[in-house]
């Protein structure tokens, strides 16, 4: 029935259709192209306008009425919703819509339609969440508008409608040669008979384009760089069919097997749709078997074709990815499925499991104890768990976890929650987010205590550790359970039946590999997903589909104390956030904000326990809760903390210790609480010292939020407003950017050229009949992407400023204390010694702690006109943790790593350039480093959306960076010192592959 009609193509030349283009259109063609077609012609023409457009010849086969009612389906949709991308029907010279045009002795009907941009999805790349949503919207707009659609015209027999498709399946059955894929197919078909065929009379129908494929669907990129769908093509297989068909070919023929995580991509396809058309409960439950049984149709046909054309290598290849699609629908549950689609529409996971619930809330007498005796405190194990430390939660040592939480409980007893995103299955430098969502209870207790069923149930699975329970109460609904850490009885084969308070086995031994203390671990399910993993990711909706599939087993258990965790969403948060806190108050990823509730060494960990590799944070300078500086802060709130008037000899050692890392004759210190704080003082001291209020600045650069400090602040991105505005007694010197400035890399007089622009800002300031006070930089310049400065720049320009009577001042906020690598500051790499140097972020690992520290000679001018005081400003919990952190970069030769790791790093990046033309340029020294993204080399365009797409991506792989710089397009990377080879590879592979699948 559905075997393929013998049409002959038509076989007009590109003559013929010149001659109707111009006959029927007036149009004369300058270009002209044959596009593939199976039984039409279709051309991509353009005539003396430039205007573009298909022109069709249409198979004279093909009844008129099929014609006539694409044409009146296209012409709807264009009206009602003209923003739609679907291509014009233009009318000819006579007002036809479709005219004639003959050749030998047959009329064949002529379409002539606007041309849409782009290419086949088929030709495109990898299909993220955002353009799976875009497929979601264009097909729910496609619905919403179809259905209200009506035309007279016979309906087609289509072998790719949703209402003949077992028939289909069955007919074409024996032309799937291997057993295997045989045995597939007829998994899915008959998925779709028993588990959608009930259903197939309530779901909605009307007219569907019905051939969303990556063929028919054209993608292009938009304003900012991201694919969306620029055009719908192809309604020649519309038909009256279910109204879910839309989504199902986009979600099986577009969308899941183009995408990373195909069933993210659905969810992210269907939420979309959802909102344009909302999905039914009906269409959400058959919505996976659609999709399995069009991938049986779409096989059984491509090897139908394959039996009539054995070489066809084309077919071969479709089929192949489309045979690794259905195995991918068949490897997911489809009650895991449909409460992923369900949850994307804001429905409950499961339709069961408030009846669940009210089940067991009604029969506590069916309930019974899992242990004869179950109590002890109940653990808190998420991140943010006090009893963590010192990473004794990582899970290279199980047994030292397993210690950990042995110590929270009493004589072996506790209670392990349900919902809990646990800690201890963080996992580093992975680009999956971990498992770490609990869903069940655990209640703990020595090993070989007797456990018991709670609930009467036959057994449905016998798994290593226990044993899968389903439940089929008279009056409920059929649900399941699952006990686990156990060491089963025998004599419990499947289907056995297993009483309520039957014991059932005893508490395990921990095995070496457990993490955990002995427990017995217990879960309910509405549905027997995956035999209930005990835990999951808790990543997207990770939470709300496994959570709403597992209930709360303490539904059952109603062990007192044992509430389920509490969690609240990042988003939340951030919206709680913005109440009060002003949004002037710069935030990370305030798109999708990330949740950190605990840092260690070079990484930083969530609220769902993902550990992401912390790329940005020179704060945390010997690595995140370093327990030196933290014991050393402790002890020293507990026994003093002050204001600095008093006499204390910290201060002194401190004071000591920095001086003798600086060269002479920087000798003096005043401790201060911030980088702008420091930066602050050193305008007044140089000032006071030369008498003078001129300040010649780096373009682009920040030195802080004071009033003075924001005022030499040129950042775009730090003072968007007023970075660059022209004031009285600041003045702009060009950056020395080798890449982006006027003298680029390979001139080796870059230094001397740029420090010209310094000269120029001191006979502008002579100009006016003063002196400059001071030129004010850091020796690498951070804030504008971790530009290293060309060779002889500085010696230069001091020279130069030292000749006008300034003083110059090296801002060591960001740079200094190893990172450079090569030398313990900035400055040095440049080989001049500043007048004043500030100094801040790293000297506290994030205690607050900063410092100016200048000459003897400056500082006595200063005290001859002012005196200074700062309450907090090396107070003495301050100067120890400043003190330990010099502790800990000496006894753990993190500025040597800095150099090792930085140059290895620097090294890895700059070798990403030869396959990616993205990035224009690496910069930095040691580990402060900077990635310029642009999308054109040639004229220098900054990559700007991108490059905070692209930090986005990298935080769903597991990495933390940040767009810097006026163009917001280069990646600063300032990791903690202890950042080792092997997470430099980590970032490369990531950043490979994520400029990899945006090139696509
Ligand atoms: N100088 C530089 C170079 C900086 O990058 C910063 C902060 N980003 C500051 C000064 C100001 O430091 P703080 O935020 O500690 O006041």
């Amino acid at each position: 029935m559905f075997a393929t009609q013998a049409l002959r193509r038509p076989t007009f030349t590109p003559a013929d259709v010149r001659q109707w283009a111009s006959t029927l259109y007036g149009l004369a063609l300058t270009e002209l192209e044959e596009l593939s077609s199976f039984q039409d012609q279709n051309f991509k023409v353009v005539d003396a306008a430039g205007a573009a457009y298909i022109f069709r010849v249409d198979n004279p086969g093909w009844p008129v009425s099929a014609l006539d009612l694409q044409n009146q389906a296209m012409a709807h949709l264009a009206a009602a919703d003209p923003g739609l991308p679907i291509a014009r029907l233009i009318a000819s010279r006579t007002g036809a819509v479709m005219p004639r045009a003959a050749q030998a002795d047959t009329a064949y009907p002529v379409r002539l339609f606007s041309f849409l941009p782009g290419r086949i999805l088929a030709r495109a790349g990898a299909v993220s969440p955002a353009l799976a949503a875009d497929f979601g919207r264009i097909a729910g707009r496609l619905s919403r508008l179809l259905a209200e659609f009506a035309h007279p015209g016979t309906e087609r027999h289509s072998q790719w409608d949703f209402k003949y498709a077992p028939q289909v399946v069955r007919e074409f059955l024996p032309f799937v040669a291997e057993a295997d894929l045989r045995a597939e197919v007829e998994a899915a078909l008959h998925g779709f008979e028993a588990a959608a065929g009930p259903l197939l009379p309530v779901l909605r129908q009307s007219f569907v384009h019905g051939d969303l494929t990556a063929y028919n669907v054209l993608v292009d990129r938009a304003a900012g760089g991201e694919w969306a769908v620029s055009g719908v093509v192809d309604f020649g297989d519309m038909t009256r069919s279910y109204n879910l068909s839309e989504l199902a070919v986009v979600l099986a023929e577009s969308v899941m097997g183009r995408a990373a995580d195909p069933l993210a991509a659905a969810a992210a396809a269907v939420r979309a749709y959802h909102t344009a058309y909302p999905l039914t409960e009906a269409e959400l439950a058959v919505l996976y078997h659609f999709l399995c049984i069009r991938m049986a149709v779409t096989i059984t046909s491509e090897c139908q074709q394959l039996s009539l054309e054995p070489d066809n290598a084309y077919v071969r290849e479709v089929l192949a990815l489309d045979r690794r699609m259905l195995r991918t629908l068949l490897a997911l549950h489809p009650d895991h499925a449909q409460a992923v689609f369900r949850v994307a529409c804001d429905l409950p996971a499961h339709p069961q499991a408030a009846a669940v619930g009210r089940w067991l809330a009604a029969h506590p007498e069916a309930c019974r104890p899992l242990l004869p005796e179950a109590g002890g405190p109940a653990l808190d194990l998420t991140a943010a768990a006090d009893h963590w430390e010192a990473g004794n939660w990582l899970p290279d040592q199980p047994a030292r976890i397993r210690a950990a939480i042995a110590a929270q409980l009493q004589a072996g007893r506790g209670l392990g929650r349900y919902g809990e995103a646990r800690l201890l299955h963080t996992q580093a430098d992975a680009a999956d987010s971990p498992a770490t969502l609990h869903l069940g209870v655990d209640v703990f207790a020595p090993a070989g205590t007797p456990v018991t069923a709670p609930l009467a149930g036959v057994v449905a699975a016998s798994l290593p550790d226990g044993l899968l329970l389903r439940h089929a109460p008279a009056d409920g609904p059929v649900f399941f359970s699952r006990l686990g850490g156990l060491a089963p009885v025998a004599g419990l084969p499947p289907e056995a039946a297993v009483a309520a308070g039957q014991v059932v086995g005893a508490v395990a031994e921990p095995g070496s590999a457990s993490p955990l203390p002995a427990h017995a671990h217990f879960q309910l399910g509405c549905a027997p997903v995956d035999n209930l993993p005990g835990r999951v990711r808790a990543e997207a909706d990770g939470r709300a589909v496994w959570l709403g599939l597992c209930p709360d087993p303490n539904l059952v258990l109603r062990l007192p104390g044992l509430a389920p965790t509490p969690h609240t969403a990042a988003a939340a948060v951030a919206e709680r956030r913005f109440r009060t806190i002003p949004r002037s108050q710069e935030f990370y990823f305030d798109q999708a904000p990330v949740q950190i509730v605990r840092g260690w060494r070079q990484y930083l960990i969530d609220a769902e326990g993902r550990s992401y590799l912390d790329c940005i944070n020179n704060v945390a300078h010997v690595g995140h809760s370093h327990p030196h500086v933290a014991a050393a802060v402790h002890r020293q709130m507990r026994r003093l903390n002050t204001n600095s008037r008093f006499l204390y000899d910290s201060m002194m050692r401190y004071s000591e210790r920095l001086t003798a890392l600086l060269p002479e004759p920087l000798r003096v210190v005043f401790f201060v609480c911030s980088g702008s704080e420091a930066n602050d003082l050193a305008l007044r001291l140089a000032r006071a010292y030369t008498g003078q209020q001129d300040v010649i600045v780096i373009d682009g650069e920040y030195h802080g939020n004071t009033t003075a400090t924001y005022e030499i602040s040129t950042s775009l991105l730090d003072n968007p407003a007023e970075g660059k505005a022209n004031r009285e007694h600041i003045h702009l010197a060009a950056q020395p950017n080798l890449f982006r400035g006027r003298y680029r890399f390979g001139d080796p007089e870059a230094g001397a050229k740029y420090a010209a622009s310094v000269q120029a800002a001191i006979d502008d300031i002579r100009a006016r009949g003063r002196a400059p006070a001071a030129f004010f930089t850091e020796a690498l310049l951070g804030s504008s992407g971790g530009i290293d400065l060309p060779a002889g720049y500085l010696p230069a320009v001091y020279g130069a400023v030292r000749a006008a009577g300034g003083v110059c001042i090296s801002d060591e906020v960001q740079v200094g204390f190893g990172r450079v690598g090569a030398h313990f500051w900035a400055f040095q790499a440049q080989g001049v010694v500043p007048d004043i140097v500030t100094l801040g972020k790293p000297m506290g690992n994030g205690h607050p702690v900063s410092a100016v520290v200048t000459t003897p000679a400056i500082a006595e001018a200063f005290a001859a006109k002012a005196t200074y005081f700062n309450t907090f400003g090396g107070n003495p919990v301050a100067c120890e943790a400043g003190l330990a952190v010099l502790e800990v970069m000496e006894a753990e030769g993190l500025q040597a790593n800095a150099l090792e790791v930085g140059r290895y790093f620097k090294a890895g990046l700059t070798a990403l350039m030869a396959r990616h033309p993205a990035i224009a340029a690496v910069y930095g020294l040691g580990l402060y480093m900077g990635v310029e993204l642009v999308r054109d080399r040639t004229t220098s365009e900054p990559a700007t959306a991108e490059a905070m797409r692209l930090a986005q991506h990298l935080k769903t792989r597991g990495l933390i960076v940040y767009p810097t710089g006026d163009y917001y397009n280069i990646l600063k990377l300032k990791p903690p010192l202890v950042f080792t080879r092997a997470n430099a590879d980590f970032f490369i592979d990531q950043l490979d592959a994520a400029l990899t699948e945006a090139a696509e």
